[in-house]
């Protein structure tokens, strides 16, 4: 399975191949204000498993050790690093050509959810995140 996304603007486009590590729709307040929407959907894939076919991620460090890729140009959201989970890379679900491809299949960091944005009963649900091992955090 091979997919594609990019940034508003198409200045970035990247490829992801093989299936998501995990997906997940973060409620976290880093992923809030990093994108001024209520709640974040992640795919996170191997490191090798995602390839930057065209421009460059702008780099903003949001937390020690954790690295937001986004479009210099528009400002797109589209990745996540963290140096203490190694040879994992997400990119934002809803930067990927066909999101519908890659629903979430649990929701995390409930405890810093908006009231007023819904969470969806029918997915797993985690205060934090779920697995130390995949998820983005603060
Ligand atoms: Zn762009
Ligand atoms: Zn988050």
């Amino acid at each position: 399975m091979e997919a594609t996304g990019g940034c508003l603007c198409g200045a970035i486009r990247y490829r992801v191949t093989g299936a998501p590590e995990a997906t997940s729709l973060c409620h976290c307040f880093s992923c809030r204000r990093s994108t001024g929407g209520p709640s974040l959907a992640w795919a996170i894939f191997a490191e090798d498993k995602v390839e930057i076919t065209s421009g460059q991620l702008a780099i903003h460090r949001s937390s020690p050790g954790v690295e937001r890729g986004f479009c210099g140009q528009c400002g797109t959201s589209l990745t996540y690093a963290r140096a203490n989970r190694p040879g994992l890379f997400d990119v934002t679900t809803a930067s990927l050509d066909d999101p519908e491809a890659f629903p979430p299949t649990k929701e995390i960091w409930l405890e810093e959810r908006l009231s007023w944005e819904a969470a969806n009963p029918a997915l797993p649900q985690f205060a934090q995140f779920s697995t130390a091992a995949t998820e983005p955090e603060s």
